[in-house]
């Protein structure tokens, strides 16, 4: 016992002052009831291959007493085979999430407080994208730059940047294909963007199976250039938490030094590497959502929605009247959870995910009684 008497200890004043002004990630909501149709968090609506869960089910043994390979080592090497580079390429994190977060600790330095604004403590993204990277930034402590995309959330022109972008800013966020707008830019748009850029950029490419182009090319050429891939959702392992970056080794050893040592679990290994193994199941089924995207865009056209052109496994669409939060309550009375971001430029929108056929025949079905 502290022979010190004190009154009442208020817990609050343990908190860093940083993280009491936070505003937590908000992710889309993972019901408890069955039977719901799940259409607000792109996942995949198809299982993992059987090969992936024979070899997953396969680990669960007296094993699961070891820690896991610190490196993910056996991974990297497939990986590496995989994009035509070497594993000093490649490094892998407890869901791509972890390594977006490693990276606003790597690449850029905690702005002193009240001090003038200086590029290398500067984060910027574009608007609207990938909502975790605000939160990302103020858990770093990190000045953030945030750039409105230009119509049909394409990638402004660079002389329309050349007023907000910042081209010398530590660290920058592209989401490519866009989320929330499914948008796609081109390899050559962002090769001009990488190469004007001074500080590292990172090409988060969560949803690039889903899409016609893909800039793995840019990590391989430009040493600022990293490229964020995840097996969550087109690998149907988000369960799992895994994903990776591809880019110069100096960069990648800065993120090994500061990630945990074991911060990729055994099992999401096993399942990652399996699922390298049955590539062409996965090919399968991304034919099969992209071509459901297509008439599914087609219909919600047809009732009166406008419907943006994607290159990822969801749309986004503003449905007529009443409104987007209006039809939301609909569909969920329906059973049918759809996302809705009430964020600048999207909050006419709903993003709904492709799942299943029978899944959006269910969801045109609600969409058509309210029309
Ligand atoms: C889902 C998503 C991620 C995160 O993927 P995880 O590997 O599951 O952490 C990253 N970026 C974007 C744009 C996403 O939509």
């Amino acid at each position: 016992m502290s022979g010190r008497r004190r009154g009442k200890l208020d817990p609050e004043t343990l908190i860093r002052p940083l993280v009491k002004r936070l505003h937590a990630y908000v992710p889309g909501e993972q019901p408890k009831v069955k039977n719901l149709i799940k259409l607000n968090t792109n996942e995949n609506p198809y299982p993992p291959a059987p090969g992936v869960l024979k070899a997953m089910r396969d680990a669960v043994d007296g094993r699961l007493r070891l820690y896991p390979n610190p490196t993910a080592q056996p991974l990297r090497e497939r990986l590496a085979e995989l994009h035509g580079c070497f594993p000093e390429n490649i490094v892998v994190g407890n869901g791509s999430d972890e390594l977006l977060a490693l990276a606003t600790r790597v690449f850029v330095e905690p702005a002193a407080r009240n001090a003038p604004r200086r590029s290398k403590s500067v984060v910027q993204y574009f608007s609207p994208s990938y909502s975790l990277y605000p939160v990302l930034c103020s858990i770093a402590g990190v000045t953030q730059n945030v750039v409105p995309l230009a119509k049909g959330y394409s990638i402004p022109s660079p002389r329309a940047m050349k007023a907000t972008w910042d081209h010398r800013a530590g660290l920058s966020f592209v989401t490519t294909p866009n989320a929330p707008s499914g948008a796609g830019y081109s390899t050559r748009r962002l090769e001009a963007l990488c190469r004007a850029q001074e500080g590292v950029v990172i090409l988060d490419e969560a949803y690039v199976d889903f899409a016609e182009e893909n800039a793995m090319s840019l990590a391989l050429k430009h040493p600022n250039v990293l490229v964020s891939r995840t097996f969550s959702k087109a690998y149907s392992l988000c369960f799992q938490r895994i994903g990776y970056f591809v880019g110069h080794p100096v960069l990648i050893q800065a993120l090994d030094k500061v990630r945990d040592s074991y911060n990729v679990n055994g099992l999401a290994q096993v399942g990652a590497m399996a699922a390298l193994d049955h590539l062409a199941y996965y090919r399968k089924n991304f034919k099969k959502i992209i071509g459901l995207r297509s008439r599914v865009s087609g219909a919600l056209a047809r009732l009166g929605f406008e419907v943006l052109p994607s290159q990822t496994n969801f749309l986004l669409v503003r449905p007529p009247a009443p409104n987007a939060q209006a039809w939301l309550k609909h569909l969920r009375e329906d059973h049918i959870l759809v996302r809705w971001f009430d964020a600048p430029g999207v909050r006419d929108y709903l993003r709904v995910t492709i799942g299943t056929e029978e899944e959006m025949k269910s969801f045109l079905r609600s969409v058509k009684r309210l029309v």
